[in-house]
């Protein structure tokens, strides 16, 4: 099976699609016969992937805890005697950590160069990490969406996001989820309901071109800073006239925080709605 592959400076990244709507990604270093992984769902997805490219898994990285992100750690050591890069924090919660991050922590491995950001809020460990100009930042930041609160405050998530949305417009985001098209369907209703009609647009071009590319059975992830600096709408608030005409809208208070926090409620009804 061939995989979606992207070319970076010193590494190519294959995007393995697993389960319902996971991403798993195994980053091949230039002139190696090593490969790193990170979040494996499912160990024998990687191993498959991995014997056709003649490449053994060395790293393990896992973004957070959840199992869709972590059920192939066990599977990878056993098969691969691999080692285990996740937060310092989650030792108790993933299996077989080997090197605790933390953040602003730069791992030098293969002659690359990982950068490890801290950004809580869905999970508490969740980090992400840069290399090149590639964003691997699992459930925190999505195409057109972000992940659920689950363990960190409303506050923690936006300020994960902002560190996500300061990085380089043209670095790509790879996120951990195929979520893209049912993000852009709020993005578009939450535009729908503001003056701004330039956002609007963006919203509904976006969503017809994701439409178009899922309907090939392309996917629609990575997009790139500027693209959820431009449609995302959990990434709005960063905008000083979207938040005053939201809090106009929806009578809530006209700071980011409360925009953000009001946003991410509704998409969990918009959820439960379908
Ligand atoms: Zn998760």
């Amino acid at each position: 099976m061939t995989h979606h592959s992207y070319q970076h400076q010193g590494f190519e990244v294959l995007q393995l699609p697993v389960l319902r709507d996971n991403y798993t990604y195994v980053v091949l270093p230039n002139d190696s016969d090593r490969a790193w992984v990170i979040d494996p769902a499912d160990a024998s997805a990687v191993i498959t992937c991995c014997t056709a490219h003649e490449r053994s898994v060395s790293h393990v990285w896992n973004t957070h805890h959840h199992w869709d992100h972590t059920d192939g750690n066990e599977g990878l050591i056993r098969h691969y005697h691999c080692a285990v890069l996740a937060a310092a924090s989650e030792q108790a919660r993933i299996d077989g950590i080997s090197h605790g991050l933390r953040d602003h922590e730069v791992v030098a491995l293969d002659g690359l160069s990982v950068q490890v950001l801290a950004v809580p809020g869905h999970t508490d460990g969740h980090l992400a990490f840069v290399m090149d100009d590639a964003i691997f930042c699992g459930d925190v930041l999505f195409s057109a969406g972000c992940g659920r609160v689950f363990e960190g405050t409303m506050e923690q998530m936006w300020q994960s996001l902002q560190r996500l949305a300061a990085l380089p417009v043209g670095h790509r985001v790879y996120c951990a989820h195929e979520y893209t098209l049912m993000n852009l369907d709020f993005a578009c209703t939450v535009a729908d309901t503001l003056p701004d009609e330039d956002y609007r647009q963006r919203c509904h071009q976006r969503r017809d071109m994701v439409h178009q590319w899922r309907q090939e059975g392309r996917p629609s992830v990575p997009s790139t800073v500027a693209d959820e600096r431009a449609v995302n709408p959990f990434l709005q608030p960063l905008w000083r006239e979207f938040v005053v005409a939201y809090a106009i809208r929806w009578g809530c208070n006209p700071f980011a925080m409360d925009v953000f926090t009001h946003l991410r409620a509704w998409r969990n009804r918009f959820v439960a709605d379908q």
